[in-house]
């Protein structure tokens, strides 16, 4: 199909200075956890982007020194001449399919604690760093200064040898130099770079000013740059940026904007919605001549075409939409809107960054396995036989093994035991601020009406000698798991005896609509993801009065690496629910919670009508076991829903392919080792 007309704005090229976007689609940089330590890994990645119409295809930040290191998160790196060929191979695939590469430079100067070069950090003033760590930066001389500027050059000359067409200049998300100096909270300096918004901003006019000498009409020069760090007063506000604009809004080829730190700019779906970001971009296009892209957690082709039209910005920032769907741009141009695999907003892709392993995605299995694994989001190898497969089971880990079977070929069918589709998501889109999740369910639903070999079986539970007696050559189980109602989880690992006569509920009875029947709850959060604190939310605004007690040092303590954490945190505090960390539910006796302090062992008595245990999970196997066939999801291991998504998914790549055996399942990339060189010195 032909791409509907009203849409055609979206692919007008624009110009960025020297070079020229052919559409407006423009991926962000973002963070990966491939970074240089998987670089071919990471390379092919952006190479599918490109392939999926992103006019623009940008790295994470790249460090341009030791001075400023990331330490054990895995960025970009540009520190000399030795990291080129890497960056050489990302540019090649971005533009073996006609797209430009951009490289976000960054000094992070008072944001990290150079843990891996071990150089003490730099900053505008003498304070400690911005992270936990125990290490202060050190106000920067003039001499610091020009380092500072002379790397970069540097770091922009190697990058214009690598054959980028964009090179950042980044003044961002809390996270670099540049934007400590311009900011109030961090810049103290009493000299010509602090003070007044215009020393503020020296060393941001002269960096961008070496920049575009460097690039010197090679490639263009994009500006990163935080419009409102949402901390009023003591922040930069919006009446500076106006100021700033004035000073060097004619300096970048692009400027690319954003608000907040980066928990604020990627929020999730659970705090925000789509576009939240127009009203803090507006106006913004009139302060400058150059072309502005922003991001807003944009999917739906409709908002961008409003956003373009009423001016509020000319190239459609995206990140997360392009991580959930590389091929977003190619599908709106044919007119398959449908086959759109929408972003829900979990941030299970983050977790890839702040765990420093390869990013992954809830909606994209693919997403990090491009080259590890061979996977593309879109193509699928052919099936490796005419066999039959049975899935048993339509949630996450069933639909996408449905889906990609049968995108592969085989003849499937799908049998769920329920009269709709989406097993665990169907239950947990239902929570509070948890709708957007049901995309999961909705994409693979659409898929399956253009699978004529894909036959869906509702309210079809099979048991295990019907499964004989059907003929399948394969058969999935995908059935899923269930909570513990015993108390099992990882502070109790064998079940404690909890006093019967307290109403005792899981996660599961409540997502199935029951409710306890007295006020005062205890929620016993041992499993320390979302769904502890978001069933206190539903308790407590329900009315109930809520105590969370968590073994866990914070509230949905894994949270901290969806960039959830504080907000998640507020929004308990603000509805009424009681928290009570680093305690662990030690015994419920005689109508009473005894609370252990896990660290001093320190036990204290809470009153409790009700009990909610999310403390761990039960895979349904016996359907597997009994038939001795494979399962896959949560039926073989509990895990999130990206998991059991990217589990269905691997179970259909592997059918009819060669088993592992003992080998590394996936490519990896082994370090060269470099030649001994001197001796340790005695
Ligand atoms: P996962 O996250 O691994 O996909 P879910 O718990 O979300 O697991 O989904 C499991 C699905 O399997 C549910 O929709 C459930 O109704 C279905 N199911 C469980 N047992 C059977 C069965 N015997 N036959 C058909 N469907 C089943
Ligand atoms: Fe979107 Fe979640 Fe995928 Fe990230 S992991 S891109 S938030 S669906």
């Amino acid at each position: 199909m032909a791409r509907d007309p009203r849409y055609d704005v979206l692919f007008e090229p624009v110009r960025l200075g020297p070079v020229t976007a052919r559409n407006r689609f423009f991926q962000v940089p973002h963070c990966n956890g491939m970074g240089h330590r998987d670089p071919t890994a990471h390379a092919v990645m952006r190479g599918v982007k490109a392939e999926g119409g992103w006019a623009v295809v940008c790295t994470e930040e790249v460090e341009i020194h030791p001075t400023s290191d990331v330490g054990g998160y895995i960025e970009g790196r540009l520190w000399d001449d030795a990291d080129i060929p890497a960056h050489e191979r990302l540019v090649e695939q971005v533009h073996a399919h006609g797209s430009l590469a951009g490289i976000e430079l960054v000094h992070n100067g008072m944001a990290e604690g150079n843990f891996y070069g071990r150089i003490p950090p730099l900053g505008p003033s003498n304070l400690p760093v911005t992270t936990e760590e125990p290490m202060q930066a050190r106000a920067m001389s003039r001499e610091d200064i020009g380092d500072l500027r002379r790397r970069h050059r540097q770091a922009v000359q190697r990058s214009l040898r690598a054959g980028y067409d964009l090179v950042y200049v980044y003044a961002a998300h809390g996270l670099t130099t540049l934007q400590h100096f311009l900011s109030r909270r961090y810049n103290l300096r009493e000299d010509e770079y602090g003070g007044t918004l215009e020393n503020r901003a020296r060393l941001l006019r002269e960096v961008l000013e070496d920049t575009l000498e460097e690039c010197e009409g090679r490639a263009a020069v994009a500006c990163r740059l935080v419009v409102d760090e949402l901390l009023g007063e003591q922040g930069i506000e919006r009446s500076e940026i106006e100021q700033l604009f004035a000073l060097v809004g004619e300096l970048p080829d692009v400027w690319d904007v954003m608000v907040g730190f980066w928990p604020d700019d990627s929020r999730t779906s659970r705090f925000t919605h789509e576009a939240w970001t127009e009203e803090h971009f507006r106006g913004l296009k009139q302060l400058t001549p150059k072309p502005v892209v922003g991001i807003g957690w944009l999917t739906s082709p409709d908002t961008m075409v409003r956003l373009i039209r009423d001016g509020v910005i000319d190239l459609i920032g995206a990140a997360r939409p392009s991580i959930a769907d590389p091929f977003l741009p190619v599908k709106i141009e044919e007119g398959r809107l449908e086959d759109i695999r929408e972003c829900i907003g979990c941030n299970i892709c983050v977790t890839g960054d702040w765990t420093s392993t390869p990013i992954r995605c809830t909606q994209n299995p693919s997403m990090g396995e491009e080259w590890r694994r061979g996977w593309h989001p879109e193509r699928f190898r052919p099936a490796g036989s005419d066999s039959k497969v049975l899935v048993v089971g339509g949630g996450p880990a069933g639909l996408e093994a449905a889906m990609a079977l049968g995108k592969r070929g085989y003849e499937v069918v799908l049998a769920e035991a329920e009269r709709e589709l989406g097993g665990r998501v169907l239950r947990e889109a239902r929570l509070p601020g948890l709708a957007a999740w049901i995309r999961v369910v909705d994409y693979r639903r659409g898929q399956f009406a253009k699978l004529p070999n894909v036959e869906l079986a509702l309210e079809s539970e099979v048991t295990a000698d019907e499964v004989r007696g059907y003929g399948f050559d394969h058969v999935a189980v995908a059935t899923g798991a269930r909570w513990r109602a015993d108390g099992v989880g990882r502070w109790h690992t064998r079940p404690p005896a909890f006093d019967p006569a307290v109403e005792t509920l899981t996660p599961d009875d409540l997502m199935a609509g029951r409710r306890p029947a007295g006020e005062r709850i205890l929620l016993f959060d041992d499993d320390h993801y979302y769904l502890g604190g978001i069933l206190a939310e539903l308790l407590a605004t329900e009315g109930k009065h809520v105590t969370v007690v968590t073994s866990a040092p914070r509230v949905s303590e894994w949270s901290v690496n969806t960039m959830e954490h504080e907000r998640i945190h507020r929004r308990l505090v603000d509805a009424g629910v009681e928290l009570e960390t680093a305690q662990a539910l030690a015994a419920v006796e005689g109508g009473v919670a005894r609370v252990v302090d896990v660290y001093t062992d320190q036990e204290r008595e809470l009153p409790l009508d009700g009990l909610v245990l999310v403390t761990a999970r039960l895979p349904n196997d016996a359907l597997a076991l009994e038939l001795g066939a494979t399962a896959i999801g949560d039926a073989y291991s509990p895990g999130t829903i990206a998991t059991a998504v990217w589990d269905g998914r691997r179970y259909a790549e592997e059918l009819d392919g060669e088993p592992h055996g003992d080998a590394v399942p996936f490519r990896r990339e082994v370090v060269e080792l470099a030649p001994l060189g001197v001796e340790v010195s005695a």
